[in-house]
């Protein structure tokens, strides 16, 4: 039996997770804390080995570095943490001895595209990533957009894509952003929950690999591959990958 913890137990995806738990074999849900409560009489109390975290970037990482303190491994999907937070959450996690998982994406098929996008980046010179989410989401881009951008980049062995900038820009911002030569582009709209589409393109063709999440029941396997992982001993993960035994990108240009 794995105790655990939820931070932001009553925020969207809290709401939507935390009955999934409850009904999993094997899981014991001890309880939860939102905005003010006290995080450390839940870890102290409920004795959890483990606490999910779906709150603010504000405060993901301190919960986690508390959580670590106390010897309780932390499972952080709260999108917006600097790359320099995870690794604290890191080195915290190691000095007590326990897991920890930071993952942008907890739902299984997203976390399918970013490889399927990853193996596909050397074949294309430009790219441009379009995430779409509902239009309360806090930061921006998402912390998927952010990861797959980074992760493109780096299948490229060192050969940028081409970032195409125009000559004239009648409207600012109209072409997005850009992470080290991939286009990234967030839609904000009511009625969406979580896309992605990753485009890519070469002389006279495009590839689109694109992910749509339906409902935030979609997160509930990957978080339970988390808590599993993480409560069965030290080891620090970023995304979901390695659990689903993902393999590696190929490297340097596969078409020369
Ligand atoms: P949400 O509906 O705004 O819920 C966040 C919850 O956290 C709220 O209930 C909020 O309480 C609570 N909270 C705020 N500060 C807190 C604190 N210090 N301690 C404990 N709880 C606190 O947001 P959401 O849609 O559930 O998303 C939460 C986060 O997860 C976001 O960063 C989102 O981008 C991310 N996310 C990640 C994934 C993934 O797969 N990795 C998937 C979906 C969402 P109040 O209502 O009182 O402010």
């Amino acid at each position: 039996m794995i105790a655990v913890a939820f931070a932001g137990h009553t925020g969207r995806v809290g709401t939507a997770v935390v009955p999934g738990l409850r009904s999993t074999p094997g899981i014991e849900y001890v309880g939860g804390v939102g905005r003010g409560d006290d995080l450390v009489q839940l870890l102290r109390g409920g004795r959890p080995q483990v606490l999910i975290d779906f709150t603010v970037p504000s405060a993901a990482k301190e919960n986690a570095l508390l959580a670590a303190h106390l010897g309780v491994a932390p499972v952080v999907g709260t999108s917006g943490l600097a790359p320099a937070d995870v690794d604290q959450i890191e080195a915290a996690c190691a000095e007590a001895g326990v897991g920890g998982m930071v993952a942008p994406n907890f739902a299984v098929g997203a976390v399918v595209m970013m490889w399927l996008a990853e193996l596909a980046a050397p074949y294309f010179d430009a790219v441009e990533v379009v995430e779409a989410h509902h239009a309360s989401k806090l930061d921006v881009p998402s912390g998927t957009a952010t990861a797959t951008a980074r992760r493109l980049a780096a299948a490229r062995a060192g050969r940028p894509f081409d970032h195409a900038v125009p000559h004239t820009v009648n409207l600012p911002a109209a072409r997005g952003g850009e992470l080290e030569g991939v286009g990234v582009h967030s839609l904000r709209l009511p009625g969406v929950l979580a896309d992605q589409d990753v485009i890519f393109g070469v002389a006279g063709q495009t590839l689109t690999i694109g992910h749509r999440t339906l409902s935030r029941e979609a997160f509930l396997p990957g978080i339970l591959m988390a808590v599993r992982a993480v409560a069965s001993g030290p080891g620090f993960h970023r995304g979901l990958d390695e659990l689903l035994g993902l393999g590696r990108p190929i490297t340097g240009d596969p078409t020369r």
